[in-house]
């Protein structure tokens, strides 16, 4: 079992879809892997999923798949020569359709920014870098000026700052997707663009309880209403790419530490994402500053941090897994974590769970007890004990599997599927098989337990018990 507590989620993509490329992945140190809907065919979704179940089989490891929905993304079309050059101060045309489009003139599929687009609007493509002030559009063809100028290739993403478009939050494509990935074994649904916690009822109307449901906040209605929209998700995730574009670029690092202390209070899962160790892309190495921001991320509490292209069509996937492995693992060791994770106070509520996982940090720190056990149907006690950042391993006891999976993604949780024990004694032998066979425990070292007894019945958990193992 691993010793690092903070969670890596890799994004799969060429660079990585082969079964060895995601083996060689998981070992050197992902726990979580991403599809991203906006790329890739179901078929290759499919091979994915089979793939890390096999993973998990071989290595008795539970992994959590992400199924993640491209969402209302506004993309321009093609170009006849792939990419077109827009130089500065010039003036270019933007229609609707879906033949490519050439030098000076985008096409795109999108009706509602062709009806949207008023003089003044602020186009941007390619996650920012390029940018277009509309000057004028009669409703079939618009005129703009071309701000930032740069080259732009074909499917590239266009944000609209200044003009709200009338989108619903998932498109007849979403629609498409989810409905494949709920008939694959996926543990996550992640949300695109979510505005709203209707947005997210929405989808749990389709979803049901057949995955859980990770919001991605990047858009500023999210901020906005963000206490409701998280309320109303299983996990969150900092979507720095495009929140980095619709919000001014400053404003990221305060929503992502505010959306990390929120969520730890909620106690649902928070994934850093994007950008983490772009230049890893390319280069063997991470830039320090880099280094810095993944470290900040688990400073900060994050369960997890994300790698997207560096994994999907990087030249280094698992070298990148490794080195994020070690910042987070230099982190873990520093004493300073730990007294801001105990500065925080949390809320409680007045439940069983709260009272148990409320207690469990400061036992741990008073026992020098090596792990924290839990029997959880639901997850939900060990996401409780998870919140509370203990300094020893939670392990997650649960007869469920895609209970198992879903807590992969959660801070410091080891899942191990295992049945419910018959009784007390049954139970106490069973952990000091696990605790000297996976967890690298001795006769001796002092274990807590939390059960739900008479096991077996969801939300039942009221015991905590201290043990030293036989
Ligand atoms: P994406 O989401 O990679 O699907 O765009 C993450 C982000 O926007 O940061
Ligand atoms: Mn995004």
């Amino acid at each position: 079992m691993r010793k690092r507590f903070a969670k890596i989620l890799a994004t799969v993509g060429p660079a990585s879809r082969s079964p060895d490329i995601m083996r060689l992945l998981h070992d050197v140190g992902v726990d979580a892997f991403r599809l991203n809907f906006s790329h890739g065919s179901h078929e290759d979704h499919a091979a994915s999923v089979k793939a890390i179940r096999n993973i998990q089989k071989e290595t008795g490891n539970p992994i959590c798949i992400v199924a993640d929905m491209q969402g209302p993304k506004l993309r321009c079309g093609t170009f006849e020569n792939g990419s077109i050059d827009l130089r500065y101060g010039e003036t270019i045309e933007i229609r609707q359709g879906v033949e490519p489009g050439s030098d000076g003139l985008i096409i795109m599929p999108h009706e509602e920014l062709m009806k949207a687009m008023v003089e003044g609007t602020i186009l941007k493509f390619d996650d920012g870098k390029l940018q277009v002030t509309v000057l004028s559009n009669d409703g079939t063809s618009a005129k703009a000026r071309v701000d930032v100028p740069g080259p732009l290739s074909e499917r590239k993403g266009i944000n609209v700052v200044n003009t709200v478009l009338p989108m619903s939050a998932m498109t007849d494509k979403d629609r498409v997707d989810m409905a494949f990935a709920l008939t694959q074994d996926v543990d996550f649904i992640a949300l695109s663009f979510v505005q709203t916690s209707e947005d997210v009822r929405e989808a749990r109307a389709i979803i049901g309880d057949k995955a859980g449901i990770i919001v991605k906040i990047e858009k500023p209605s999210a901020v906005e209403d963000i206490d409701s929209i998280l309320i109303a998700a299983d996990a969150a995730m900092v979507a720095r790419g495009d929140l980095g574009v619709e919000l001014p670029l400053e404003e990221v690092p305060v929503v992502q530490r505010l959306i990390i202390r929120k969520c730890r209070a909620l106690g649902k899962p928070v994934i850093v994402a994007t950008h983490m160790l772009e230049s890893m892309i390319d280069a063997p190495t991470p830039t320090r500053a880099e280094a810095s921001d993944v470290a900040t991320a688990i400073y900060q509490g994050a369960d997890a941090v994300m790698l997207s292209a560096e994994t999907a069509v990087g030249r280094h996937p698992a070298t990148a897994v490794a080195i994020m492995d070690r910042i987070i693992s230099a982190a873990e060791r520093d004493p300073i974590l730990w007294e801001y994770f105990r500065s925080i106070k949390l809320p409680y509520e007045a439940t069983a769970e709260d009272a148990i996982s409320g207690a469990v940090s400061g036992m741990a720190t008073t026992l020098n007890a090596k792990a924290v056990l839990g029997y959880t149907l639901t997850g939900s006690t060990v996401l409780r004990i998870s919140r509370e950042r203990p300094p020893c391993s939670i392990v997650g006891l649960t007869p469920n599997a895609r209970t198992a999976s879903r807590l992969a993604l959660s801070w410091g949780v080891l899942p191990v599927v295992t049945p419910d024990p018959a009784d007390f004694d049954d139970m106490m032998g069973h952990i000091s098989d696990l605790a000297k066979s996976s967890m690298g425990l001795e006769s001796g070292d002092t274990v807590m337990v939390s059960a739900g007894v008479p096991f077996g019945v969801p939300g039942s958990t009221n015991t905590l018990n201290i043990s030293k193992i036989a």
